[in-house]
């Protein structure tokens, strides 16, 4: 057998994580894989603490870091989780104004059918147990109670949702559901006071649900299609967005935003050790308690980092965008990138078949514009190919679906650099790449709906396919440099 000493030096760094560190990642993990959801209210610190077997110092320091980055929401007395991609859908909503229910709608009912099919798939017998318990707390409930009987319905068809297990489904439905709701309870208002309209609005949820619990999916399609079509608004009816709970408080917002100005004035650079909070308050005019605030928050951000010691330093000078907080999560965990893809693919298929039935638009500077990227850099090509898929969401005539791709646009494009970067080695995918793109806008040149979402589906599923294939080429590239240092 060969014996070789290992060269100490030639070992990859250890990056020891702190308890903080550890809490963070746990608490990222359960709201990621859907275990936690939106709104969902946490055990009091004492309580977590003792079952985590963390120290309560540790755990309030995890907590902050969570709310700086916008995952938690915490005001002093409960600590909730928040919607993370609701809070990037309000905002790019809010700049629409208020819009047509009956888009809210189309959309909403698109995702429940979409997200029904998936999960008939993937929910377990626990969670057949607790959706049966929904259902009949609904069924039982009095329908001339509307509000009352609006919250058992949604809070149904989100357990439905939950079990296909996918982050984004979850949060954008939920985001939906919420800015539905006025119209919900109005139409199950008119739906209670009338009984035959009444029993056949039950007997299609009975159908529903029969159809998920026996994993019958085409059936279900069918069956949560009708059940939606009770809850159409009426054609004139708006609804707005509402506006999110969790955007850090405005005084700790300006705090950080002045901080990072202090920072480029003062001309400090990356690396660099930050002054004493007595001194950056001198500086700044800012009071201590404000600055450790808002400090904490940077260090969420990665903008500071602050070590075991308490010494901080700086890693960059500006403050990164709105979207940092849900790239952070998505970013690191390989299962929540597929989760992207996943819920890509059942909104851009849908959106090209549309986009071929609607749009008679001019494609041809999309098609100059994708051409000309891919003759200058696999960079440039990565933002000409979420701007094209980016403008399939605007031309299938819906708004709500170009608002929550315009929301999620930048999500899109930093995990498609990340494709780019790792594919960088075989370029022949750029051109297996292009060739899928050209066939997409044919497609909805052509008004060939069936074709168009037939090439939508066929690029994402590519795409996910070889994003595998990299990840894999990737570690075991690791691992041989590791083995040729080792000797
Ligand atoms: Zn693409």
């Amino acid at each position: 057998m060969l014996r070789t000493v290992i060269d100490a030096d030639s070992l990859p760094p250890l990056h020891a994580p702190t308890v903080v560190d550890v809490t963070v990642e746990y608490f990222e993990n359960l709201i990621v894989s859907g275990a936690l959801h939106p709104g969902a209210l946490l055990p009091s610190e004492r309580r977590l603490a003792e079952s985590l077997d963390v120290s309560r110092v540790s755990l309030r320091s995890a907590i902050a870091k969570l709310s700086a980055k916008g995952v938690l929401i915490a005001d002093g007395r409960t600590t909730a989780v928040t919607n993370v991609s609701a809070a990037l859908i309000s905002a790019e909503a809010r700049q629409t104004g208020s819009f047509s229910a009956a888009d809210a709608w189309e959309f909403w009912s698109f995702l429940s059918v979409e997200a029904a099919a998936i999960a008939t798939e993937r929910h377990t017998r626990v969670d057949s147990v607790s959706l049966d318990q929904s259902q009949t707390h609904l069924l039982t409930g009095n329908w001339d109670e509307a509000e009352e009987q609006t919250d058992r319905l949604l809070n149904y068809l989100e357990k439905v949702c939950a079990t296909a297990y996918n982050f984004f489904y979850t949060q954008v439905y939920i985001a939906l559901n919420t800015a539905l709701r006025p119209i919900v309870a109005n139409r199950l208002g008119e739906i209670g006071k009338e009984t035959e309209l009444r029993q056949s609005f039950v007997s299609s949820i009975n159908d529903a649900h029969l159809c998920f619990i026996n994993r019958d999916r085409e059936g279900l399609r069918d069956a949560f299609a009708a059940l939606c079509s009770f809850l159409e608004p009426g054609k004139g009816d708006v609804i707005r967005f509402p506006t999110s709970e969790h955007t850090t408080s405005a005084s700790r917002a300006q705090a950080m935003s002045q901080l990072v100005e202090h920072f480029r004035n003062s001309a400090m650079s990356p690396g660099q050790t930050l002054p004493s909070v007595e001194t950056l308050a001198q500086a700044t005019g800012i009071a201590t308690t404000a600055l450790r605030e808002a400090i904490a928050a940077l260090d969420a951000l990665e903008v500071v980092r602050i070590d075991k010691k308490e010494v901080v330093s700086l890693l960059r000078t500006d403050l990164p965008d709105s979207s940092a907080p849900l790239l952070s999560l998505i970013l690191k965990r390989p299962d929540a990138v597929r989760q992207v893809y996943e819920f890509r693919e059942v909104l851009e298929v849908h959106a090209s078949y549309m986009a071929a039935r609607n749009s008679g638009a001019d494609i041809a500077p999309m098609r100059a514009e994708l051409k000309q990227a891919l003759e200058i850099s696999e960079e440039q090509y990565a933002q000409a190919d979420v701007k094209l898929h980016n403008r399939i969401a605007h031309m299938c005539g819906n708004t709500v679906a170009a608002i929550v791709s315009d929301a999620l646009m930048p999500i899109f494009l930093k995990v498609t650099q990340e494709w780019f970067r790792l594919h960088s080695e075989s370029y022949g995918d750029l051109d297996i790449i292009h060739r899928q793109h050209e066939e997409i806008v044919n497609a909805i040149e052509a008004r060939d709906s069936a074709s168009a979402a037939d090439a939508m589906g066929v690029h994402l599923n590519y795409v996910v396919q070889a994003m595998r294939a990299a990840e894999e080429r990737d570690r075991l590239m690791r691992i041989s440099t590791l083995r040729s240092h080792f000797g």
